[in-house]
């Protein structure tokens, strides 16, 4: 037994068969309108990412650090991870940078973002910036260029298959260029200028004091997003970066506020005698 639609409903389909043919036009493309927007609002709105692994946080906790800060006057530092991401470290990282609010730039290695896709992932959501530290780790200077093009490449297409991104920076493993790596990367190089040793140190005390020793204005600070020791010292470090006034940045936020153009294949990193 169908139920019956209300009086008004159906006194107004009648008044609507007996209106005029041009009334039943305007309905029509006012509700033809009306969906081309909703079909467009919905083309505007970002996929969401799945991830399996991890809590994701809302926007409203990340959204300060969306904000576009005015960096004139403000004495700048980058602190960037390489050889990541990895399912335990970088994590407990991204948690301490959320906490701290704090956007750093990864240099992944595309064999461990194929490895730990969801961390890649998460690393991407929470707002940081991922650049290449190819996909294996090799030491360039000793391949052969075809070699360096697939060290290079296929770390590219592995961040375009997993976070539908590309890399604009290139972070030679070991920093080590020589004419061949230049010329068979299409992209620039991106070195640093205060390295934390704390692949070697490994004691979270001595990583601080290796990295408060050289801290200078546009610093690009090297770390690795693979021992728990590093993610021990970054917090104080962040503490006492920004009790001396430093504001945080990402390497493209550095390289945009320094207003330099980077060229394919040449190495960069000091910044800070510009
Ligand atoms: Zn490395």
């Amino acid at each position: 037994m169908s139920k019956k639609p209300p009086l008004g409903f159906i006194s107004f389909l009648r008044k609507f068969d007996r209106s005029v043919p041009w009334f039943k036009v305007l309905c029509l493309i006012l509700i033809g309108a009306g969906l081309l927007c909703d079909i467009w609002r919905a083309s505007l709105s970002p996929t969401p990412v799945h991830i399996s692994h991890y809590p994701l946080i809302s926007d409203a906790a990340m959204r300060p650090l969306y904000v576009r800060r005015n960096l004139t006057g403000k004495k700048l530092i980058a602190l960037t991870f390489d050889d990541g991401p990895v399912a335990d470290v970088t994590p407990q990282l991204l948690g301490l940078l959320r906490q701290k609010a704090v956007r750093a730039t990864f240099f992944m290695l595309g064999s461990r973002m194929a490895a730990f896709p969801d961390v890649a992932k998460q690393v991407a959501y929470d707002g940081h910036e991922i650049e290449s530290h190819t996909m294996n780790h090799r030491n360039l200077t000793q391949l052969h260029p075809n070699d360096i093009a697939y060290e290079v490449n296929a770390a590219v297409d592995a961040q375009k298959a997993i976070l539908g991104t590309e890399p604009w920076l290139v972070r030679p493993p070991y920093g080590a260029i020589n004419p061949s790596v230049r010329a068979n990367i299409r992209q620039p190089l991106m070195l640093w200028n205060i390295d934390s040793e704390d692949w070697k140190l490994r004691d979270p005390a001595q990583i601080h004091a290796k990295t408060m020793a050289q801290v200078k204005d546009s610093g690009i600070i090297l770390m690795h997003d693979v021992y728990s020791s590093t993610v021990a010292a970054v917090g104080p470090l962040i503490d006492a970066l920004r009790s001396q006034g430093y504001e945080f940045v990402t390497v493209k936020e550095l390289v945009e506020h320094r207003q330099i153009s980077l060229v394919p294949g040449y190495a960069y990193g000091n910044f800070s005698e510009l």
